[in-house]
């Protein structure tokens, strides 16, 4: 199901390095274990674009019947152009101006509000005629580390559970119809219960929204980062939301849809970010490897300690040796200490695995460093699906006499 290193090897060769590459074929695989899972239920999966919105993996997800979740306006927009429906996207809202939800629901789309502030205004000028969700924070610990964990009672996410009488005031004030109930509680969740408890959270308060048509569990599904990793278990999760279900039926008689909003989970494995050994430096204790990437191009082993496994494809059964795997940014951006890699000269291609989500996504220009192209294998055919930047393209919007 993985691309060879051979045919890694030929992108290299004719695209250049550093180049990140999407295998279409790992999104549908990963889009199936979720709906042969959940087959037996109403459940909706949202794809979190944020972690990779290439209009041409958006195209993607589309195709395969997936339908997207936003975190900004722009994303909206996006997912249009990709050609999704507005009942099949989702906004979900964090901190941001009302303004913005006023665009997108001028735009039709499905709205998770997540503050007080913006729910009052919300209501004073649409009142019960758009419906509407709740964006909650229900005050539990779920997700890899405290830096991806979102659900917890000092996170800025969400309006917190225990205020849930001024949610109701707003609520009647304006006759608000509050259509879905949303809960996200982190990233790297691979202990099922977390999202049981989020159930539990939300069952608490179900009876207080007569008009409720879904709850929306969120994301943050675990996949696998290195050998003997596990991933999020789908049947068993799908089997701990029916029992779920089915030890609370919806007090007000109605059913409720179950939606998802996986973002890592669909795209992290397909994504490959490809890089060349620039420099190796000899020290007496370690042995820097110097590859033409570094956290302008992939942030997250610097910002939230991701782990990302590391193979040198020029030379795949060369003797096992110890290496710092360094970036070539002003800044100490190490993406790998002390990691066994087979033997590396300069000039050996590394890849990195699990680059599809929040890889390119993440990038920046910093040190005027352009940013690597994109390119997609689907079908068994290649397709660039972004060119690599230019020179100009760190001139674009400066102002030059
Ligand atoms: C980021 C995000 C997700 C997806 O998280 P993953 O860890 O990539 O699955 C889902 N929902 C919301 C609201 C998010 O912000």
């Amino acid at each position: 199901m993985a691309l060879s290193q051979q045919q890694l090897k030929n992108l290299a060769a004719e695209f250049g390095t550093p180049l990140y590459v999407y295998d279409a074929e790992h999104i549908t695989a990963q889009y199936k274990k979720l709906t042969d899972a959940f087959a037996q239920t109403d459940t909706k999966f949202f794809y979190a674009c944020k972690a990779l919105t290439n209009i041409n993996i958006l195209k993607h997800i589309n195709s395969i019947g997936c339908n997207v979740d936003c975190s900004s306006v722009n994303e909206v927009k996006l997912a249009f152009l990709a050609g999704f429906e507005p009942k099949r996207i989702l906004y979900t809202s964090n901190g941001i101006h009302f303004s913005e939800i006023e665009e997108a629901q001028n735009l039709g789309v499905h709205i998770n509000i997540d503050s007080l502030s913006n729910l009052e205004k919300f209501g004073q000028k649409f009142g019960h005629s758009y419906p509407v969700g709740l964006r909650l924070r229900p005050n539990i610990m779920g997700g890899g580390n405290l830096k991806v964990s979102t659900g917890h009672d000092q996170s800025k996410f969400g309006i917190p559970v225990d205020q849930l009488d001024q949610i109701l005031d707003v609520v009647s004030k304006y006759n608000l119809h509050i259509q879905n109930l949303h809960i996200h509680t982190g990233s790297d969740i691979k202990d099922v219960d977390v999202f049981v408890k989020g159930i539990e959270v939300l069952f608490d308060i179900i009876p207080s929204f007569k008009k409720l048509e879904s709850i929306d569990l969120g994301g943050g599904f675990k996949v696998p980062y290195q050998d003997g990793d596990g991933e999020t278990d789908m049947p068993l999760l799908a089997k701990k939301v029916n029992e779920a279900f089915s030890n609370h039926p919806n007090p007000n008689g109605k059913h409720l849809q179950v939606w998802f909003e996986p973002g890592k989970f669909l795209v992290s494995g397909a994504g490959y970010l490809l890089t060349e050994v620039n420099v190796i430096k000899e020290n007496p204790n370690t042995t820097f490897v110097g590859i033409n990437s570094g956290l302008n191009h992939l942030i997250r082993p610097m910002f939230y300690d991701a782990y990302h496994k590391i193979e040198n494809i020029s030379n795949p059964t060369g003797e096992e040796k110890s290496y710092a795997v360094t970036g070539y940014i002003c800044e100490t951006d190490t993406f790998a200490w002390d990691r066994k890699l087979n033997e590396v000269k300069e000039g050996d291609l590394l890849v990195f695995y699990n680059a599809g989500a929040y890889g390119f996504e993440m990038s920046s220009n910093f040190n005027s460093r352009q940013k690597p192209a994109e390119v997609l294998v689907k079908d068994d055919k290649v397709q660039l699906i972004r060119r690599r930047d230019e020179f100009e393209d760190l001139l674009k919007n400066q102002i030059i006499d």
